[in-house]
């Protein structure tokens, strides 16, 4: 894409009441606008990071087969009095409509859907399991909104649930989902630094897990078994009495974390209200058993520039990134051969052929942030400057190891 023709632009100064180090560079680089506290639009740039984030999700949810569906945002009231959770849920928009006076929900998550959907095609042992996902805006009502990215008042998540016979097989498809959380989070490139925590079960199980990645930016505190390479949340760590749920260590490291994803076995919570229930094969009735799954997309995109980026702007992970790098081109048209011999190999990169001087192309390519910088001008000749977002040292190549090397 040429750079030119891209209508948002950087930003050089820091936007006005904004905190948090995610939503700072992100609005400067012009990968998303603020509309208001914790409502952003994504702009072109952030858009291809949200693609990229959401194809790896999809990927890994329909490798353990999870079926994609869309889901309402706009939700009847009565389903949420069935749970209980229309006064309980601390966060939940509501509204009534002007004409009929009926009463509405926004839906900051989807029990109270899934649950009498799966209902009208559940029967009989036969139908299970079942797992079932979306990536679909959710509202909630957050009291602070401060922290840009990591937590919005509108934001998108992917949700699956599952639906069991057994706890067997619910422990079995657990063990799955969050094998698959683990590649997404590596191939987000946030692997490294994010640990698998024990949290509160609520009533209906001992535990579930989240995904906490370290980052000062971090809204919670973790306490981590260097040992296990696991650690446990705030909630369960007394509970525990300061020891590691899987070797009874009592040395846990304090840290602050975001949690960017948890894994929660619902077992009947939800089933049970809607009278979600199967035939077993010997003609017996029994409850469904659930487990569900979440993700923030906006939150994981929020992480992920909190631990990558440096005083100069952000350095995204080559899987998450809008493009595969950056072409800066100084002198008119220098860069343009090159371009179009990428395009032509099918590999999209930016292409910065505006009229700047090279200064403001080379602050700009680091804020943006792309993995890899090409540099083409009257000194590197047929030969371009190649340098990654990062490091110091750059080195000439030719056009077909360009090519390669992307
Ligand atoms: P938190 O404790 O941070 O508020 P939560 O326990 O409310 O999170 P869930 O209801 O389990 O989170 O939602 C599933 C996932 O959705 C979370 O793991 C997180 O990645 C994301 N998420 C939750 N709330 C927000 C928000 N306000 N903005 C962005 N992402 C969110
Ligand atoms: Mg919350």
């Amino acid at each position: 894409m040429r750079q030119s023709k891209l209508f948002s632009k950087t930003q050089r100064s820091d936007p006005q009441n904004e905190e948090s180090v995610n939503a700072k560079l992100l609005i400067r680089a012009g990968y998303v606008d603020k509309v208001m506290a914790g409502v952003y639009t994504f702009l072109p740039l952030g858009k291809r990071v949200l693609a990229n984030i959401e194809n790896i999700i999809r990927e890994e949810m329909v490798a353990i087969g999870g079926e994609e569906i869309l889901m309402p945002s706009l939700q009847p009231k009565i389903n949420w009095e069935t749970t209980g959770r229309y006064d309980a849920y601390d966060t939940l928009f509501k509204f009534q409509s002007f004409y009929s006076k009926t009463d509405y929900v926004l839906g900051p998550t989807h029990e109270e859907i899934v649950s009498p959907l799966l209902g009208k095609f559940i029967t009989s042992y036969k139908d299970l399991p079942v797992a079932v996902f979306q990536i679909q805006n959710k509202f909630r009502d957050e009291k602070r909104s401060k922290s840009g990215l990591l937590r919005g008042r509108e934001f998108l998540m992917k949700d699956l649930y599952s639906f069991h016979a057994d706890e067997k097989d619910l422990e079995k498809f657990y063990e799955k989902a969050r094998k698959a959380y683990v590649r997404i989070f590596n191939r987000a490139g946030i692997g490294k630094l994010t640990y698998y925590t024990y949290a509160s079960g609520g009533t209906f199980s001992k535990y579930s897990h989240e995904f906490q990645t370290l980052t000062p930016a971090g809204e919670d505190v973790i306490y981590i078994c260097d040992k296990c390479r696991i650690a446990v949340n705030r909630e369960v760590i007394d509970d525990l009495q300061g020891s590691c749920p899987k070797c009874g260590s009592k040395t846990l490291r304090e840290e602050k974390a975001i949690e960017v994803g948890n894994i929660f076995p619902l077992k009947t919570r939800f089933s049970s209200p809607f009278g979600l229930k199967f035939s077993g094969a010997n003609g017996q009735e029994n409850e469904v058993l659930m487990g569900c799954y979440g993700i923030g997309l906006n939150r994981l995109m929020g992480t992920i520039v909190e631990v990558s980026h440096d005083e100069r702007g952000i350095i995204w992970p080559k899987a998450i990134s809008p493009f595969p790098a950056h072409l800066v081109e100084l002198g008119k048209g220098k860069g343009r051969r090159l371009y179009e011999q990428l395009a032509k190999a099918g590999i999209e990169v930016l292409y910065d052929d505006r009229d700047a001087t090279a200064g403001e192309k080379f602050a700009d390519a680091d804020l943006i942030g792309l993995p890899v910088r090409l540099v083409v001008s009257e000194k590197t000749k047929d030969k371009v400057e190649v340098k990654k977002r990062g490091e110091k040292n750059s080195k000439l190549v030719s056009y077909g190891s360009v090519r390669k090397l992307l």
